[in-house]
């Protein structure tokens, strides 16, 4: 065991003690704390990468409901993922637990694995996700350190360096390794992780009703509100996007995009980035040129819709406007595919966030 400088040998077994009991009877009833089955555990984790958990258990019943195990995911096609998939964002995601659940069941097994090597040779899963799925569906004694447990550190620690600082992180290293209850890993680690989600919380934590408020240096220093040490945040980055809905008749236009593309497999209405200088309006004509070979004259304003990324602020300029029903066939040039949708049809297809905005716009 690494001794730390904080933590004297014999509070070790009492700050477990009343984490454990802190969590047994203030934890969140997540649908995969059922039975903690190794197949719920590695979807739950994808799906709380960069999401929420009140969402990703909203998403988690829905996904048990339609591929209730590993040969279900592998038996299903692209599509049908990426629907399921639809409004948490990060489509990588869906596309390696659908690249995973194949290559497992191509090679006979019925579930993840509980093995490390195992574990990381699979697509979308790092160091950190194999060492979840081991500890939560496992009971393995592998340390977590996520961003709620490195604040719950920091502050016990009343560490002032900051984050990112290798030595600090050296700290959080060492600190869950300590600490880690090697009898009861699954309980021990939710229970920290528990704890930064519900009252060790970034903005005005619950120490009144912290079970280790009194091994906690920074509340004994009044410091809570200064640690961790902010972080810089890079200031997101402006893209402006335009694109059209187009009818023909009774149907509107979609398109798949490329496979290699970022949201690959997602359907989406023609258009893309504009240029410097351009406007909404003249970037939805010119991208839908290029991307469809139509030359149309008028378009009218449908809405203007934002949504945010980690690293981008994105705008999308909506038009809407009508293709004469002798029109030719499009020639895609940024899409492997299209289709002519019925408008109350739309919903069944995969859209990134910009144009399921829209499309539920239109159908509203
Ligand atoms: Fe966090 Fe407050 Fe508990 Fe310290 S006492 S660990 S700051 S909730």
């Amino acid at each position: 065991m690494i001794e730390i400088e904080f933590i004297h040998p014999h509070t070790v077994n009492e700050i477990r003690n009343r984490l454990l009991a802190w969590f047994a009877q203030y934890q969140r009833p997540l649908p995969w704390r059922t039975t903690y089955r190794p197949y719920h555990v590695w979807i739950a984790e994808i799906m709380g990468q960069q999401t929420q958990m009140e969402r990703v258990a909203m998403y988690f019943l829905r996904w048990i409901e339609q591929f209730p195990d590993l040969a279900a995911v592998a038996a299903a096609p692209e599509q049908k993922i990426l629907k399921a998939w639809e409004g948490l964002g990060y489509y990588t995601r869906a596309r390696n637990i659908h690249r995973t659940a194949l290559y497992l069941i191509d090679n006979g097994a019925a579930d993840i694995p509980a093995d490390y090597q195992q574990l990381l040779a699979l697509p979308g899963i790092g160091p950190y996700t194999a060492a979840a799925i081991l500890s939560i569906a496992f009971n393995q004694p592998y340390p977590l350190l996520d961003a709620n447990v490195e604040r719950v550190f920091s502050r016990l620690a009343d560490i002032d360096s900051p984050l990112k600082k290798a030595s600090t992180k050296k700290q959080f290293t060492a600190m869950a390794d300590t600490l880690l209850d090697r009898d009861q890993p699954r309980q021990f680690n939710q229970a920290l992780m528990e704890l930064g989600a519900l009252i060790c919380t970034p903005k005005r934590p619950a120490c009144i009703s912290c079970p280790l408020q009194v091994y906690c240096r920074a509340y004994q220093a009044d410091t809570v509100a200064y640690r961790p040490l902010p972080i810089a945040r890079d200031k997101k980055t402006d893209i402006l996007m335009a694109c059209g809905v187009l009818y023909k008749e009774d149907r509107i236009f979609i398109q798949q995009r490329l496979p290699d593309d970022i949201w690959g497999g997602l359907w989406e209405f023609p258009g893309g980035q504009l240029k410097e200088s351009e406007t909404p309006l003249h970037g939805a004509l010119r991208e839908i040129h290029e991307e469809t070979g139509w030359l149309l004259e008028r378009l009218d304003v449908l809405a203007t819709v934002t949504h945010y990324y980690t690293r981008y602020r994105v705008t999308l300029h909506g038009f809407y406007g009508t293709l004469h029903p002798s029109c030719p066939e499009p020639i895609l040039t940024a899409a492997s595919q299209y289709a002519w949708v019925p408008l109350n049809q739309l919903h069944q297809y995969p859209f990134p966030a910009g144009h399921r905005q829209l499309v539920h716009i239109l159908c509203s």
